[in-house]
């Protein structure tokens, strides 16, 4: 259990554990109902805004919306996600033909290929010392998020069991969250749900990928069939497979289902040793087939 607001790596590497059992837990669209608000009403909408995309905004939010929401991508990291949005939309016929500009975020592009942890700090240091517009103007998208989520997206409780099935996890689990997301929307969400009592750390997209938080918290202390991670996105099913781990999808649009079964079998089928395997697959292939990779309208 932690009281503390605010984690650095360290946690992450010099985690102790205390359990035979650890659980990664992801945050938006697993545990909480925040992804289409947070998408649709604040990263959407500022996009189209701060990019000037009023023009072509219904091709802007099903390309975002694709991407973000209702695809492999869904639940990547914000900057990752706007560059593919953006050559999604820039390449769509309609808005080729409107002439509309969608900038390439080439300078996005070159920090993402570089592996830096992204989030505004590593963006601002990067703006600081190249100056580079490109780049101030997406830290000013990803601030006025920010901003935007903490004003309007407050008080959303948990899905339907997965309290209940948090409070049964710690019990056998060390148990950390895992995400994408900045450090201070979590611990706020956290802490206003009365959860961060249940978990040793909240680690946010500051501390690096979601496999790199597994790969830190876990390496060399847990039996890799004693780690699973649960979340809902493709990215949540790779950071536990590049760790060797287990994962239990919360399939979207289907969440409450998802933590009832988690809490009714699957999680006791993990700790038992008969999670992997059959068990484990079956639930990924219906989750993947949830996600397709081709935009609707190109199919
Ligand atoms: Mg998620």
């Amino acid at each position: 259990m932690t009281d503390k607001l605010s984690f650095t790596q360290e946690d992450l590497t010099g985690f102790t554990p205390s359990k035979k059992f650890f659980a990664g837990i992801d945050s938006d669209g697993c545990v909480f109902d925040t992804m289409e608000i947070k998408q649709k009403k604040c990263f959407h909408t500022i996009s189209i805004q701060l990019w000037h995309l009023e023009e072509i905004e219904q091709y802007t939010r099903e390309a975002l919306e694709f991407i973000n929401l209702y695809s492999q991508w869904r639940g990547q990291n914000r900057f990752i996600a706007q560059a593919l949005a953006f050559d999604l939309l820039r390449e769509r016929r309609e808005v080729v033909e409107s002439g509309v500009n969608v900038p390439e975020l080439r300078a996005l592009k070159d920090m993402i290929a570089s592996g830096i942890p992204l989030g505004n700090p590593t963006l601002e240091e990067a703006v600081k010392q190249t100056g580079n517009a490109e780049l101030a103007l997406c830290l000013k998208w990803s601030k006025l998020v920010n901003e935007e989520i903490a004003r309007t997206v407050k008080q959303i409780p948990p899905f339907p069991h997965a309290r209940e099935c948090i409070e049964k996890i710690r019990h056998k689990a060390d148990v950390i969250c895992v995400s994408q997301t900045p450090e201070e929307a979590l611990v706020r969400e956290w802490a206003e749900n009365d959860l961060l009592q249940h978990v040793e750390v909240i680690a946010g997209q500051e501390l690096g990928t979601k496999s790199e938080h597994i790969k830190l918290a876990t390496a060399g202390r847990y039996n890799a069939d004693n780690v699973i991670m649960i979340g809902d996105a493709p990215g949540d099913y790779k950071a536990a497979m590049s760790n060797n781990a287990c994962f239990f999808p919360i399939n979207p649009g289907h969440e409450a289902a998802s933590w009832e079964r988690l809490l009714e079998e699957g999680f006791d089928r993990f700790i038992s040793g008969t999670f992997r395997g059959d068990y484990q697959q079956s639930l990924v292939d219906e989750f993947n087939a949830l996600l397709p990779d081709t935009p609707p309208w190109k199919q």
